[in-house]
């Protein structure tokens, strides 16, 4: 047995590892699976390394928490883009009309102004919303339906983002993330 035994191979697969461009701007967060996949292709650099090591027959790596890209890669637009999933996170999985929290399967996206009422599909207009309130809604206005948001939709900034859906950061992510 070694210091490692403690953490499965698995679970130290899906560590969340932040990426950072060449320039050194974090602008994603991947699986340390997906990470050590990137390191070996020679696609990225280990940045900061945990004390995890992963062996093979042939080879031995550490386990990084944050790696850098060899090629700056263009971010066009330093936004989130706008997914079921990224709604969900930026909402933390919160229907916006009850408050309750759900599981992914039982929420879904309302438009707060109906698209067939001349609403966009924008962060400013889409929230999270469980099944119930989604129904009860309808294609209907929030002050039509005397429903309210319980937040004002807004566009989530790219490292809100990141620290979402990483369920948190490590603190070696802090220099990067914190620039500004
Ligand atoms: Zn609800």
């Amino acid at each position: 047995m070694n210091e490692f035994a403690a953490v499965t191979v698995g679970s130290l697969m899906n560590l969340p590892v932040l990426v950072l461009n060449a320039s050194y701007e974090a602008i994603n967060v991947c699986s340390a699976k997906r990470a050590l996949k990137m390191i070996l292709k020679g696609i990225a650099l280990p940045e900061k390394e945990s004390e995890y090591e992963v062996r093979s027959a042939s080879l031995s790596m550490r386990v990084p928490h944050v790696i850098r890209l060899i090629h700056y890669v263009k971010v066009p637009h330093k936004t989130v883009k706008l997914t079921r999933k990224n709604i969900f996170l930026r909402d933390q999985y919160t229907c916006q009309y009850c408050g309750r929290r759900f599981p992914p399967s039982e929420l879904t996206i309302d438009h707060v102004i109906p698209i067939s009422r001349g609403g966009t599909n924008s962060w400013r207009n889409v929230v999270t919303a469980c099944k119930e309130c989604n129904n009860r809604k309808g294609n209907r206005t929030p002050a039509e339906a005397g429903m309210r948001l319980i937040k004002k939709p807004t566009v989530p900034s790219l490292y809100v983002h990141i620290i979402r859906s990483a369920k948190g950061f490590h603190s070696s992510w802090s220099e990067y993330l914190f620039q500004e």
